[in-house]
Order: C-alpha cells, then sequence, then structure tokens
C-alpha cells in the first residue's frame, strides 16, 4: 500500500468508504466482499469470488466485485494502484494459486480490519467470553426419574451379529477401535429399522457397528446413504 500514500490512516480511509457506500452495495457484493474476509488467509481468486455471490462465470465476478472497488476507490478519492479496480482493495498474487490453479487475490488487512470494526462481522480468532459465555452450571444436579419405553432385546441375536462381524465395524470396515473388558473387540449392535419404529430384532435387521459409525447413522448429515449401503452390501439384510 506504501506505494500509493504512505501517508495516509488507510483503516479509517476505508472505514469511511465502506460506510458511505454501504446503501449501494448489493447482495453479490457485500457476499464477495465477506467471503473475501473469510477465506484461509484471506486470499481468493476471481473465480471462487464469483462462486461465493452465485454468478455463474468468472467474468461477472470480477465485474461485480471490480464495481464495488470503484466505488471504494471514488469514495477515498484515490486510484487504485494498478489497471484492475481490484487493486484498492486487495493485492494480487498470481504465484498464490488456489487449489484449481487460479492465482488469487489478497485482501488487504486493512480493509479486513474496518469490516470488523464496522461490525459487519464477528472478529475472528478471537473467540472470548463474549461470544461463548461460560454457563455456570449445577453443582449437583437434581434427580429426575424418568421413565422409558425399553424393548426387550434378544441376546442371542446380538451374539450372533457379533460374532459375525468377527470384529470388524459392518459400516467402515475398520477394526473395533478397542477391546472391551472382557477382551472383545468392541463393536455395538444397531438395528437398522429402529425397534422403537417397531422394527424386528433379528439378524436380517441388526449390524454390528463401530462407535463412530453407530452414532453416524444415528445422527448423521448422510445416515440415509450409510442405511442404503448396508442393504447392498450386506446380503443377510431385509428391508422392512
Ligand atoms: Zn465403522
Ligand atoms: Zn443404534
Amino acid at each position: 500500500m506504501e506505494q500509493i500514500n504512505d501517508n495516509q490512516d488507510w483503516l479509517t480511509l476505508f472505514k469511511k468508504a465502506l460506510l458511505k457506500i454501504e446503501p449501494e452495495i448489493n447482495e453479490g457484493q457485500r457476499k464477495m466482499l465477506l467471503g473475501h474476509y473469510s477465506a484461509p488467509g484471506m486470499a481468493l481468486s476471481v473465480k471462487r469470488l464469483a462462486e461465493i455471490a452465485g454468478y455463474e462465470g468468472f467474468r461477472s465476478g470480477s465485474l461485480h466485485y471490480g464495481k464495488l472497488a470503484r466505488k471504494i476507490s471514488v469514495a477515498i478519492d484515490i486510484i487504485p494502484p494498478t489497471q484492475d479496480q481490484i487493486s484498492i482493495i486487495a493485492e494480487w498474487n498470481g504465484n498464490q494459486k488456489d487449489e484449481r490453479g487460479h492465482g488469487q487475490w489478497i485482501l488487504y488487512d486493512e480493509v479486513a480490519q474496518a469490516i470488523e470494526e464496522l461490525g459487519w462481522v464477528k472478529i475472528k480468532n478471537n473467540v472470548s467470553q463474549q461470544d461463548f459465555p461460560i454457563p455456570l452450571g449445577v453443582e449437583k444436579p437434581k434427580e429426575i426419574i424418568s421413565q422409558t419405553t425399553q424393548r426387550e432385546r434378544d441376546a442371542l441375536v446380538r451374539d450372533w451379529v457379533l460374532r459375525a462381524a468377527n470384529g470388524i465395524c459392518e459400516c467402515c470396515e475398520q477394526e473395533a477401535p478397542f477391546e472391551s473388558s472382557d477382551d472383545l473387540p468392541y463393536l455395538e449392535v444397531h438395528h437398522i429399522r429402529h425397534l422403537a419404529n417397531d422394527g424386528s430384532d433379528t439378524v436380517s435387521n441388526a449390524v454390528a457397528l463401530c462407535p463412530n459409525c453407530h452414532r453416524e447413522l444415528h445422527h448423521g448429515k448422510h445416515k440415509d446413504e450409510l442405511v442404503e449401503n448396508l442393504y447392498v452390501c450386506i446380503p443377510r439384510l431385509k428391508r422392512e
């Protein structure tokens, strides 16, 4: 930045400029600017910037980000150091390529700081108690008597499924992560159609899983795909 004018207080200038042009910034431009701020190393290719804003080709990304930069440049009354308008807010680094081989723009620290100080983003790398207040908790939790409906499980089914798995998770096909206190590989038996949903307690509805896969089948984003995969890969299973 020094080559532009080293007497300027860039942070103050950028803050003023952003504040001034805020009403004119469109949704795509805002997404690009904040996306740029959040990117690792604040480095992004024009193509990525366009994608963030939902523009089709990189050209419209370049165009819209360029327009935003132009507004900033006009607001602070300083000509960008290179022909590309974007150079008023970021430095081009053609050698620092992203994973797709595109050179990247590095957002200037002063612009980032202006964005933070204007409160446009939550300040990063600075997780304080303000963001996540530590709950006090309870020293002695009250006793709650709860009543849940449990279904009886057939121990023979469980044992058969575990023995058939032979210490290998039937979902990820990795070895059980540890041995249990009875020296057996630790796996958990899961009913694909849950017993609570009237699934049967039979070997054609039960699989042996490592704890990770078991949790994933209950809570994972891709649990339906995992189940589908189990049905395809394990011949004894029957859809219920
Ligand atoms: Zn697993
Ligand atoms: Zn389960």
